[in-house]
């Protein structure tokens, strides 16, 4: 009977064993996750500055607006294009104003 206990006891150890590092081996994986996600967003926060036809979010300033393009003018821009279309701001239904080409 001895035998026998100590064999279960060292199979007992190894499932321990086996289970601890399973389960720090899924303790790591959520911070990965987290870890990528935050990469992921970066890409997102640049493209914004970049924007110069259609929303700008955060808002530009009306210097920045293309000459030639039309823009909505809230004291800063948060929409502008090179077209006229209907002449009026999807976003706020405001009248577009034409950003004039100085000579
Ligand atoms: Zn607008």
């Amino acid at each position: 009977m001895l035998v026998v206990n100590a064999i279960l006891i060292g199979v007992t150890m190894k499932a321990i064993l086996i289970a601890l590092l399973f389960f720090s081996t899924f303790a790591c994986k959520p911070e990965t996750k987290v870890a990528k996600a935050t990469e992921n967003a970066k890409p997102a926060n640049a493209k914004t500055s970049e924007t110069i036809e259609g929303e700008h979010n955060p808002p530009i300033e009306k210097s920045e607006v293309k000459e030639g393009h039309w823009y909505c003018d809230m004291g800063t821009v948060h929409y502008s294009r090179a077209e006229k279309g209907d002449g009026k701001c999807p976003l706020c239904k405001m009248i577009l104003h034409e950003k004039k080409t100085q000579k």
